[in-house]
């Protein structure tokens, strides 16, 4: 079976969020199930040099009727056969200095979209694997334009991002647009067309990053307006919860970390360790003498990952006796504007520490030096960062909604057998809530420490990896060929 993922993001190279460690945890997964798989992603001009390059073809696409010349490059990266995709096209659509956020995003992804397809259509994959509103148009390329014989499997990461644009932007790439009005039309905007619900219609099967996501999205609440057409394509609906890369995220051999710990030491080891990585930290920010526990977050700063809770949770960390750590920064100048203030506001307390960067090595840093993780997020389709933390040996204390409510157990939830409990829950994304689950942490770090620390042990220990996840992907991929 031959499978090739279209997607905007493959970590380490292209990274803005868990789309890329999905990428490469999922591909690496289906290799070591010998499966052969490609990843193609465009040949951003941000990407460092890679050594093993090579051009593998060079072919024309059209766009407003207008031909330009590609090249697909090829090379191995984490082991995975990645293929680049440059075009050579007068809006340098791949030479920005970011993966998104750019005006013309649309147009930059169903460019991809339409030149990778031109590149496929000679040597159709079994499975072609799209990712997210940016690939869900060669859903409806592959069927519509190319005739490609692939099956197709549309996953949605984040549902609230879905690609509006007009109908003229299908004019661009080959498609009659006005004919796609009708079927897909964006339903709050019905002069638009909505790409996602594109990839809903035309791909023939679709899943989200976690059963309860698949379920929520359903409803209004957090389906919003696509709700209506998830729920009319609800029987090729699925749910298969993320993994992270255990080779990747893994404390006993991670090259950012100062010391390194392992699941398999006594507790109280794998404190010391993670005690000494917070003392080198705390030098070399020059943070002094902190007060325990440190709760923090590691996230980007937009509505789904409640930011008002986050400044929430900062008032009730110090408030009972903690310190507070935030690595993130928000593409809305409004919250970062916020966020901006709130750091001058606790300037001066030694207990409070921001860092407004997206910063891979820190992150690995601070998984592991945290004593919990808070996400008190709106929705969270999945969520890597809580299984990242787990990994590390961070409790966390989450908002109980989609793949958090999937992968956090309370320790008190009596209907949860108490060996799957891993973390602090709160039901309702509200102030309250929020607090009570604080102060509970905050009492079980300073009252039980012995518990704590056979906790931080015991959740290291959980099975996290892409291994069931990726034969469930199989599983599905049998059943669309
Ligand atoms: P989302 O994809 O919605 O942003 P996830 O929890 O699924 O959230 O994945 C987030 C990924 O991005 C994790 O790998 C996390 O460590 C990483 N990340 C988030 N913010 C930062 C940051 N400021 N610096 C480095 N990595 C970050």
């Amino acid at each position: 079976m031959k499978i090739v993922h279209l997607a905007a993001e493959f970590a380490p190279l292209a990274k803005a969020g868990g789309l890329g460690d999905v990428l490469v945890g999922l591909t690496r997964g289906l290799i070591k199930l010998k499966a052969d798989v490609s990843v193609i992603i465009p040949k951003y001009g941000f990407l460092p040099p890679l050594p093993s390059l090579k051009e593998v073809a060079t072919f024309q696409c059209t766009e407003q009727g207008q031909s330009y010349t590609n090249k697909m490059w090829s090379c191995e990266v984490e082991n995975c056969h990645l293929l680049l995709l440059e075009a050579f096209h007068p809006k340098n659509y791949f030479n920005r200095p970011q993966i998104y956020g750019e005006v013309d995003d649309v147009a930059r992804f169903l460019y991809f979209s339409k030149a990778s397809l031109e590149y496929l259509k000679n040597q159709a994959p079994d499975i072609l694997h799209i990712h997210d509103w940016h690939t869900a148009g060669s859903a409806i390329l592959a069927k519509d334009l190319f005739q490609l014989k692939s099956s197709v499997l549309l996953t949605i990461h984040n549902a609230s991002y879905q690609g509006r644009c007009a109908s003229w932007d299908l004019d661009a790439i080959g498609l009659k647009g006005q004919e796609y009005l009708q079927k897909l039309h964006d339903d709050q905007y019905p002069n638009a067309i909505n790409l996602l619900k594109g990839g809903i219609v035309y791909a023939d099967c679709v899943n989200t990053v976690s059963p309860t996501y698949a379920e929520e999205i359903l409803t209004p609440e957090i389906g919003g307006p696509l709700s209506a057409t998830f729920r009319q394509y609800k029987n090729k609906l699925h749910g298969i919860l993320n993994g992270i890369d255990q080779s990747i995220w893994n404390p006993a051999t991670d090259k950012n970390l100062p010391a390194l710990y392992s699941k398999t030491e006594k507790a109280i080891e794998i404190i010391n360790h993670k005690q000494l990585i917070l003392s080198e930290l705390q030098k070399r920010f020059g943070l002094g003498d902190n007060k325990r526990p440190w709760i923090g977050a590691i996230t980007r700063l937009v509505h789904q990952k409640g930011p008002e809770l986050l400044e929430e949770a900062l008032r009730q960390t110090i408030q009972n006796g903690g310190s507070y750590l935030l690595l993130g920064s928000s593409p809305d100048p409004k919250i970062q504007h916020h966020f901006d203030q709130l750091k001058m506001k606790y300037a001066d307390n030694k207990n409070v520490f921001f860092y407004f960067e997206y910063n891979e090595s820190l992150a690995h840093q601070f998984y592991s030096c945290l004593d919990f993780l808070i996400m008190p997020s709106n929705f969270e389709p999945c969520g890597l960062s809580q299984l990242i933390a787990m990994r590390y040996g961070t409790i966390p204390i989450v908002r109980k909604t989609g793949g958090l409510k999937d992968t956090v157990f309370d320790l008190e939830d009596e209907t949860i057998p108490s060996k799957k409990r891993n973390g602090f829950v709160f039901e309702n994304a509200t102030k309250e809530d929020l607090k009570h689950a604080i102060q509970r942490a905050i009492q079980f770090f300073m009252n039980k420490q012995d518990e704590y620390q056979f906790l931080v042990r015991r959740v290291m220990q959980q099975d996290f990896s892409w291994d069931k996840p990726t034969l469930e992907y199989l599983k599905l991929y049998k059943k669309i060929i």
